[in-house]
């Protein structure tokens, strides 16, 4: 296994990168990390509602590389819990040229964790269900969808997709309930298109319960099963 893990190349070819969610926490990280396993000249696609961070995102990757990678970085200003916001992303990718592109590399990380605050039977309002599911379903299978699409499978180009998850998607906790909904539907929803497009690498990854993020710091504050919330403090 190990053999089979460094004879993996060491970056990710020249590519057209689209990391959702990538103005703080997790995605932001993501987006440092990949910047360096790019080759020149691929495309780094920052997608986020907040502007402002994307753009100190932004210039913090020219910044930490100086120009040396030859990436080209680009923002897009999207809310990807409704259809316009994925239209424009879509759009966005169309859009860019990366000559010679030889990797397709869409990261679905963008989510929210919902109102942890309450218990399942608090939720009788539909509308209110469906705005949770639209980011967190809907969107990253239309995006997904609408990517996949633009960059029909032509030989030479590697197609790859990621959704991140969560322990959630397999465990149900306590006053959790739209964000277990969401991550177990997204991982069936990946493992689906593995079986559908064989030649697309589909993986999911849960990047384990302690990412020190804004999305943490709500599951310390509010959660409503109250061993939950004490189990999130002490591991903080
Ligand atoms: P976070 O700090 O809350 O960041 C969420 C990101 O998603 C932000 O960049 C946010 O940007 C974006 N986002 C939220 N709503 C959006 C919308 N409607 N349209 C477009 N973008 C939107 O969360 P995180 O902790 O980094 O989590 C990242 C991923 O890891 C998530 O999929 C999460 O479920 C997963 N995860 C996290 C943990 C953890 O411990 N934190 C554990 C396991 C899995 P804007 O607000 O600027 O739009």
């Amino acid at each position: 296994m190990e053999d089979e893990i460094s004879r993996e190349p060491r970056h990710l070819g020249r590519a057209l990168c689209i990391i959702t969610g990538a103005s703080k926490g997790f995605g932001r990280t993501l987006a440092f990390q990949l910047s360096c396993l790019l080759k020149p000249r691929s495309v780094l696609m920052l997608v986020a509602r907040t502007t402002e961070q994307l753009n100190q995102l932004k210039e913090d990757i020219i910044t930490l590389y100086g120009g040396q990678n030859q990436l080209d970085v680009c923002c897009v200003q999207a809310d990807l819990e409704k259809k316009e916001g994925v239209e424009k992303t879509v759009q966005a990718a169309k859009e860019t040229s990366v000559s010679e592109m030889d990797h397709l590399l869409l990261i679905n990380n963008a989510a929210s964790l919902g109102d942890v605050s309450r218990f399942a039977l608090t939720f009788t309002d539909p509308v209110e269900v469906n705005r949770y599911l639209s980011l967190n379903i809907s969107g990253a299978l239309s995006l997904t969808a609408g990517v996949l699409q633009a960059f029909p499978r032509h030989l030479g180009l590697r197609r790859s997709v990621v959704n991140i998850s969560s322990l959630c998607a397999l465990k149900p906790f306590p006053s959790w309930v739209l964000y277990c909904i969401g991550k177990a539907a997204r991982d069936m929803m990946f493992r689906v298109l593995a079986e559908e497009e064989p030649d697309v690498r589909v993986l999911s990854y849960a990047p384990g319960e302690s990412l020190d993020t804004d999305m943490q710091l709500q599951a310390r504050r509010s959660s409503g099963d109250l061993q939950l919330r004490r189990s999130f403090s002490s591991m903080f």
